[in-house]
């Protein structure tokens, strides 16, 4: 059953506010692409978009959209159509990008080295800024309120989206829902993709130390081998899985790093290992947080050694609201022809949107920026990361479409 807030009919102007937001996110679009190239050529690291934030304050200022700041580097901007209490929707952009060193050779390069717009967070906040111009441009077509979130820091903890809300970026007005896309270099370019329910999981970080009396390889009994307590961890650390979770619902536990030890005879008296831990599920991940406590305290003391184990917890799942997905997925359709929409797949992936879509209806989907002819195929946080930027046109028509009518 739909939502009753999201189960709006359309009403006869339908087809004229699409084809006129149509028509203006082409007009737009050239002065958009100038946007992205700007804010490509110059990235700000996870909680430092200082030059981004201002950016974004002086456009909406030029087109008169009223905003405020929050959590440091957020902005959030209001734009009211008619009736602006009938419903409110949120839109949503990041800001911040990578760690990374561009090796693209294009005129909008990075200028700053070692920092790269490498996760499309450049084309987020482009197309949100469209989009908002395309709503203020059309506000006596629509019903209701557009509040436009423009925040810091997805890309590390604790997630720019948490702090944006613990700032109150989800009241005064509080949004019935929220709608936020991501680039997709594996979707051609023209294409959009939504998915239902869970689309991308949680991600948790372990670190765990073991410790012992190291001493000469030659004598082992005097020692407790933090190697091998090690070894035994994190074989015991895969049963988690594939013993205790429904095969249903998917999940990953990964080691990625064991360090300890420096020449053939020496018994370390530390080892250190680090790994990733995700879910789809919400219960079964704070579940397997005790599964893998126990395990790695219970193997270590059988064998010796002492432990310690730290379970920094990470972004949440991400859960597509049934009802407003539905109602987007909808309207995407009518805008775009029923071909270029497709499903997206789920991914182990994590994305601080996961905080919104805890606290009300969310829906965040996929824009397609691949291009094959034009060898625009690099995924996501490499250094050789860009877009077929005839998606900008398609991004910010789309966000100002859905900000709109869902
Ligand atoms: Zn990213
Ligand atoms: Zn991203």
């Amino acid at each position: 059953m739909l939502h009753p807030k999201f189960n709006i009919q359309h009403s006869k102007s339908a087809p004229l506010l699409s084809s006129k937001i149509k028509a203006l996110a082409q007009q737009y679009a050239p002065e958009m692409i100038a946007v992205r190239h700007h804010l490509h050529a110059h990235p700000e690291l996870s909680y430092q978009e200082f030059e981004t934030a201002a950016f974004v304050q002086e456009k909406l200022r030029s087109w008169g959209i009223p905003f405020t700041t929050k959590a440091t580097t957020g902005v959030v901007g209001i734009i009211e159509g008619k009736n602006p209490s009938s419903r409110i929707i949120a839109l949503r952009g990041d800001m911040d990008a990578l760690p990374i060193e561009e090796a693209n050779d294009v005129p909008y390069k990075s200028t700053k080295p070692g920092i790269m717009h490498a996760c499309g967070h450049d084309v987020h906040t482009t197309c949100l800024l469209g989009a908002a111009k395309i709503l203020q441009e059309t506000s006596a077509d629509w019903e209701g309120t557009v509040k436009l979130i423009f925040q810091p820091g997805e890309e590390r903890n604790p997630g720019g989206a948490s702090l944006m809300i613990k700032d109150g970026a989800l009241e005064n007005p509080a949004p019935q829902g929220i709608i936020g896309l991501h680039v997709n270099p594996q979707l051609e370019v023209g294409k959009l993709s939504f998915r239902s329910g869970m689309v991308m999981a949680s991600a948790d970080e372990i670190y765990i130390t073991v410790k012992s009396k190291g001493g000469h390889a030659a004598a082992p009994h005097l020692t407790v081998d933090t190697i091998l307590v090690a070894a035994h961890i994190v074989t015991a650390l895969q049963q988690v899985i594939s013993r205790n979770n429904s095969p249903f619902s998917p999940s990953v536990l990964s080691i990625c790093s064991i360090q300890g030890g420096h020449t053939t005879n020496v018994i370390p008296s530390e080892v250190k290992m680090m790994g990733t831990f995700r879910a789809m599920n919400e219960e079964w991940r704070f579940k397997a947080h005790e599964l893998i406590r126990n395990i790695v305290e219970g193997t270590a003391k059988s064998m010796g050694a002492e432990v310690h184990l730290h379970i920094d917890v990470g972004y949440p799942t991400v859960h597509n609201n049934e009802a407003l997905t539905t109602k987007a997925w909808d309207q995407a359709k009518l805008y775009m022809g029923d071909d270029k929409v497709e499903e997206t797949e789920l991914r182990m992936g994590a994305e601080d949107f996961g905080y919104y879509s805890q606290v009300i209806p969310g829906c965040f989907y996929r824009l397609g920026v691949m291009n094959k002819e034009k060898g625009i195929t690099s995924g996501v946080h490499t250094p050789t990361f860009d877009i077929d930027e005839s998606a900008i046109e398609i991004g910010m028509g789309m966000m100002a479409w859905l900000g709109a009518s869902v």
